[in-house]
C-alpha cells in the first residue's frame, strides 16, 4: 500500500534512525525503487569516539565522517529522502503506522524500520570521571579499540561475570588490573585471574584520573592510585535509544544482560510491518554487522512488497 503523509511524501518504507543499520537499509530499499524516507537525529552511539575501527574501507574514520559519506551516497537516489530530525511518537493508524517528528510533522507508512540504536548511560557504571575518558581511552569493545592500546597497562572495569571478559582482553595486553568497584568476586574466580598475573582490586574506585581524555590512573577510596594507560568496561551501560517499537507493541528480550527489541535476523518483529535492526535489536552490533542487518532487512522488505504487488 502506498501512503501519503502531511509533508506530501509518498512512501513505501520509513526508516527511523540513520546509523549504519538505517542508512544501509535505505540504500538497499532505495536501489530497489521503494520510496524510502530516513529520519535521523544524527547522534550515533559511538559519537564520543574520534575514530571507528573494523569497518573495511573506512577503518579509522570519525563516526560523523561515516554519516556524511552515507548521506552523500544516498543523495543520488531520487527514491530516498533524508530528513534530519527526531521521531518522538508513533501509533498504529488505518493505513499502517503514523510517526510524529519533533517538528510536529507526521509521516504515515505501512512499513517502519526502527534503527535507532542505543544510548549510553555512563552514570550507571558508578565511576567518577568516566565521561572524560569514555571513547578516548576507555571503551566498551576491544575489537573496536583494542589494537590501538595493545601492550598497554589496561584497566578492566566490571563486577559479576567479568571473568568472561578478561581472557578476551588478554588478546591485546597481558598487563591487566581488574577493578570491581566494590563487588566481591568468588575467591576461585580471583585465584584463577591471579594465577594468570591478572590483579583484582575489589575496593571502591573514587575516580578515574585523566588528562585530555587519556586515562592516567585509577584512584581508590583510600587515595591510592594505580597507574593505567587505558581500559575497557565490561558492564553494559546502555538502554534502547527510543521506545518507538514498544509503542507499536514490539516485545523486548534480554541479550547479554541488555534489554533489546525482539526481532529475527531479518529484523522482522511479531508486529507485522515493524522491523528492528542494529544495536536496537542486538545490544551491540558493531558498525559492519549493523550495516549488514540493515541491508538484510531491506532485502526482506523488498521481497515482501514484490510478492504483494505480484498477487495484487
Ligand atoms: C564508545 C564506542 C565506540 C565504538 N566503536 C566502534 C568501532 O570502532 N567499530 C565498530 O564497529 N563499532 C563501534 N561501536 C559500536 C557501534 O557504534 C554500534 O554498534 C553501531 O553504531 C550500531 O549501529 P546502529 O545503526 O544500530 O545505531 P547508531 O549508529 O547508534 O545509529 C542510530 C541512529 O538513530 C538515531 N536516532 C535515535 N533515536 C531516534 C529517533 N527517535 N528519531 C530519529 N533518529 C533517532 C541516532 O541519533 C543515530 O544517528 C562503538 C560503540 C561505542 C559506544
Amino acid at each position: 500500500m502506498q501512503t501519503t503523509d502531511d509533508r506530501g511524501l509518498d512512501l513505501d518504507v520509513l526508516i527511523v534512525g540513520g546509523g549504519p543499520a538505517g542508512m544501509s537499509a535505505a540504500l538497499v530499499a532505495g536501489r530497489a525503487s521503494l520510496r524510502t524516507v530516513v529520519v535521523n537525529a544524527e547522534a550515533p552511539r559511538n559519537a564520543v569516539t574520534t575514530a571507528s575501527h573494523g569497518f573495511l574501507t573506512r577503518d579509522g574514520a570519525h563516526p560523523m565522517e561515516l554519516l556524511e559519506i552515507a548521506k552523500e551516497q544516498l543523495q543520488k537516489y531520487d527514491t530516498v529522502q533524508y530528513i534530519e530530525g527526531k521521531a518522538i511518537e508513533t501509533r498504529k493508524s488505518e493505513s499502517g503506522f503514523e510517526v510524529e517528528l519533533e517538528d510536529g510533522s507526521r509521516l504515515t507508512t505501512d512499513r517502519v524500520v526502527v534503527a535507532t540504536g542505543r544510548r549510553n548511560e555512563l552514570e550507571q557504571l558508578g565511576l567518577s570521571g568516566i565521561e572524560d575518558v569514555y571513547g578516548n581511552s576507555v571503551y566498551p569493545c576491544p575489537f573496536c579499540d583494542g589494537y590501538e592500546h595493545r601492550n598497554e597497562a589496561l584497566a578492566v572495569f566490571g563486577g559479576e561475570g567479568v571473568e568472561e571478559f578478561v581472557p578476551l582482553i588478554r588478546n591485546w595486553s597481558t598487563d591487566i588490573v581488574v577493578f570491581t568497584n566494590g563487588t566481591k568476586l568468588d575467591s576461585s574466580t580471583v585465584s584463577a585471574m591471579n594465577e594468570r598475573d591478572v590483579r583484582v582490586v575489589e575496593e571502591q574506585v573514587s575516580q578515574l584520573v585523566s588528562t585530555d581524555g587519556v586515562l592516567e590512573a585509577v584512584e581508590l577510596e583510600d587515595g591510592k592510585r594505580i597507574q593505567r594507560d587505558s581500559g575497557f568496561v565490561f558492564d553494559d551501560c546502555s538502554v534502547p535509544a527510543s521506545s518507538l517499537p514498544e509503542k507499536l507493541g514490539v516485545e523486548t528480550t534480554t541479550v547479554w544482560g541488555m534489554e533489546v527489541y525482539d526481532a529475527d535476523e531479518s529484523g522482522q518483529t511479531d508486529v507485522p510491518g515493524v522491523y528492528v535492526v542494529g544495536d536496537a535489536r542486538t545490544g551491540f552490533s558493531g558498525l559492519m554487522n549493523a550495516a549488514s542487518e540493515g541491508s538484510e532487512c531491506a532485502e526482506h522488505i523488498v521481497h515482501e512488497i514484490a510478492q504483494e504487488r505480484w498477487h495484487a
